[in-house]
């Protein structure tokens, strides 16, 4: 016998809703389509977020030290009141405060990415950091792609300009997970070659944390520069790290998907690098997709792929990735990493320049933290109360 459990759970509700604005779209329009049509009104949205208390006021302590003084007490229950930071984006004082906490965060991630892996980070550096379960459809593997094209870049010498990157990944695979461990295997791989290699020496460094969790979160998420939520379109429900990640001043690199979209909304299509296709154009590319199509039109690609197929980070271990290999380059590829490398090498170029110009990255950085307010679970909570569970609030 079969039992399609999200259809009971909808019979048997009296609300149902998806976890950010587009999810509960694609809910209501696609996979719950007949169930929509049938009782409309059960569908609503509720977009997730994080709690200011633990994500921003305990993971954060330095940084939430100013933010009092400039917007007062009130913040940690009512984080709207974060907008009133807005009126500190112009001030030269409060930039240099900000940078010099960020700075000292950086540090203190740098300790911990050395302690538990032994690469060096450089404080300095742009920390480039994507952490989440491993997880096909949240594309690591396209960040890995990106880190060995930076790694072609610096051995072709093409490096003006260049901007020093220290790449984080972390995130946990499920027991039976195979694919997912391999992924974590070819990072660690490519970190391995990239991180000795002297030709690269400061400008490019890699490294995969072990035993991601929370604790460590509070860490990563308070020094991070640029935060990865490159999943493809229409896969990721909302996220929360990019919440966690938003709200400590990190600059999102994202493609228009799960709170990724209300995120830019938040904060402005200026302070956000929007890439990729969006979740119809990958439903209308699943007829078509020809991913030997990118190889072909794209000498950055084809150079990418060239060195992985000939064995750069696996000498002594001949055949290990062929199987990763062969489902980017599947035409049955559901997450269509190939399709996507383009822009996203495009918008990791815009984020290069934007790195450059250090005073508008701290108006980016800011305007992150100051737009958060919406993302705590506070509004989450009030916005289930008002429309679904009715409860007085205790005094
Ligand atoms: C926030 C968090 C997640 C969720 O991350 P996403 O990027 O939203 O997938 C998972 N694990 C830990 C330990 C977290 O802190």
């Amino acid at each position: 016998m079969r039992c399609r459990m999200p259809w009971l759970a909808i019979v048997g509700s009296f609300s149902v809703n998806g976890v950010a604005e587009l999810h509960s779209n694609l809910l209501a329009q696609g996979l719950f389509r007949d169930f929509f049509e049938m009782w409309p009104e059960k569908f609503n949205n509720k977009t997730n977020g994080v709690t200011p208390r633990r994500w921003l006021a305990a993971a954060n302590p330095q940084l939430a030290e100013p933010i009092t003084e400039t917007v007062g007490d009130g913040w940690h229950a009512d984080l709207s009141r974060l907008e009133r930071l807005k009126d500190a984006v112009g001030d030269a004082g409060f930039a240099g405060c900000w940078n010099s906490i960020r700075r000292a965060n950086k540090e203190r991630l740098a300790g911990l990415v050395a302690h538990y892996t032994g690469v060096k980070f450089n404080p300095g550096a742009l920390f480039d950091v994507q952490v989440k379960r491993i997880h096909e459809y949240k594309r690591q593997l396209l960040n890995v792609l990106h880190v060995v094209h930076l790694y072609n870049r610096i051995h072709r010498g093409e490096t003006d300009g260049w901007v020093d990157r220290c790449v984080l990944i972390g995130g946990k695979a499920a027991p039976g997970y195979i694919r997912a461990k391999e992924i974590i295997k070819l990072i660690n791989n490519v970190a391995a070659v990239v991180n000795s290699d002297p030709v690269v020496g400061d400008r490019l460094k890699v490294a995969f944390i072990p035993n991601y969790n929370v604790s460590k979160m509070e860490v990563i998420c308070s020094a991070a520069d640029l935060s990865e939520q490159i999943s493809t379109a229409g896969k990721e429900a909302s996220g929360t790290g990019n919440m966690k990640f938003m709200m400590n001043g990190a600059v999102t690199i994202g493609t228009y998907d799960s709170a990724n979209i209300e995120i830019m909304q938040a904060v402005g299509e200026d302070n956000f690098f929007l890439f990729g296709l969006h979740a119809d154009e990958v439903l209308e590319l699943r007829n078509h997709y020809r991913p030997q199509q990118y190889i072909d039109q794209d000498d950055d690609l084809r150079g990418v792929l060239q060195l992985l197929e000939a064995g750069h980070f696996n000498a002594e271990e001949p055949g290990i990735f062929d199987g990763i290999l062969d489902s980017l380059k599947s035409p049955h590829d559901p997450w269509m990493t190939l399709a996507d490398f383009r822009s996203y090498v495009d918008a990791q170029q815009r984020v290069e320049q934007a790195w450059l110009d250090r005073e508008q990255w701290t108006r980016m950085s800011i305007l992150n933290t100051t737009s958060s307010g919406v993302f705590s679970t506070d509004r989450t909570i009030a916005e289930y109360n008002d429309d679904i569970w009715r409860l007085q609030p205790m005094e």
